[in-house]
């Protein structure tokens, strides 16, 4: 029940109405029985400022950013931890008495499923397709997992150098390089791991993949094949590259693990991810 003294959490984004972190954050509040209520907040860039001095005013306790705030936050956070620096992006803020202060949980997810396998880190090659915001935090991830490699492949030249740049400064710069997609023909072979962070084959774009299924075929059999998408479960890309002998690692099991991570630093205390996890399947129709 919602009551008066009832604190609050959200999601800001422009639009927000996608946003899946409603349903498992209220989902984990009621589990958790705590006074809590997780709102969509919907704030458009140019609001950006009043907002957050609004979320001060009314005393929110802390909230998730999505696109196309993630950066745009920074400058109003009195304290960002290395792991959302080294992204150079905020997805989760709580309120101290400084002021805001924000973290990235989207490397934490990222990285759970991946965690548990039995892979050989320092001799694995790690290819990323796409070197759009989500890539960043794969980047972060794959170096932390300690990749013997990091190939990032791209579409724009421009934004594939803007990307190598933005890395110059961190410990990822000397694993990083970048490719255009003529390169994957060359680079699959030798791949232990290799994600899709673009939304090619996302639905309602089903029959879709980013990488046809004839380079697929030179995958090794046990590499890794791991997809951000969650809808649909599996991707065409997870369903050719598990046919090839690949391990298929779809993008549900980030988004839960992300709001997990974010929702422990709210209440400060361990978040019930089977509850999380078994409410978006529900809303998702997933089995
Ligand atoms: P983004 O910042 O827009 O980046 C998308 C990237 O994909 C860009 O590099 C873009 O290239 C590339 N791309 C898009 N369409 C392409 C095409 N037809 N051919 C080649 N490249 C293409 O988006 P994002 O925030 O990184 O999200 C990417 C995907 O990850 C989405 O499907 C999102 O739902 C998913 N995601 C999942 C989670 C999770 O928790 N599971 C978390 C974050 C994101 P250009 O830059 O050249 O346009």
């Amino acid at each position: 029940m919602i009551t008066g003294k009832t604190k609050l959490l959200g999601v800001i984004g422009h639009p927000v109405s996608h946003s899946l972190s409603p349903v498992m954050h209220n989902a984990a509040i009621a589990n958790l029985g705590v006074d809590f209520a997780y709102l969509p907040l919907p704030v458009k860039p140019e609001d950006l400022a009043v907002a957050i001095a609004g979320f001060a005013a009314i005393g929110l306790e802390g909230f998730n950013i999505t696109i196309p705030h993630k950066q745009s936050i920074m400058p109003f956070l009195t304290e960002i931890t290395p792991i959302a620096q080294a992204v150079g992006a905020v997805n989760t803020v709580w309120r101290t008495e400084q002021g805001w202060n924000g973290t990235n949980t989207d490397v934490i997810g990222f990285l759970a499923p991946l965690k548990p396998l039995d892979q050989p880190w320092t001799e694995t090659d790690a290819v990323i397709l796409g070197n759009g915001g989500a890539a960043r935090a794969v980047v972060a991830g794959c170096a932390e997992l300690g990749c013997r490699s990091i190939h990032v492949v791209g579409r724009d030249r421009a934004k594939l150098a803007t990307f190598q740049q933005s890395w110059a400064h961190s410990a990822a710069a000397a694993l990083l390089q970048t490719h255009e997609w003529h390169d994957l023909a060359t680079l699959i072979p030798t791949a232990g791991l290799i994600v899709n962070t673009t939304p090619i084959g996302m639905y309602p774009q089903v029959d879709h993949s980013p990488v046809d299924v004839s380079l697929l075929e030179r995958l090794q059999p046990g590499a890794i094949a791991y997809d951000l998408i969650y809808v649909p479960k599996p991707t065409l890309f997870l369903q050719q590259a598990a046919q090839q002998g690949a391990i298929a690692i779809d993008g549900l099991e980030m988004l839960v693990q992300q709001g997990a991570a974010a929702l422990e630093i709210w209440l400060q205390q361990p978040a019930p991810v089977d509850v999380m996890r078994r409410s978006l399947q529900q809303y998702l129709n997933l089995t």
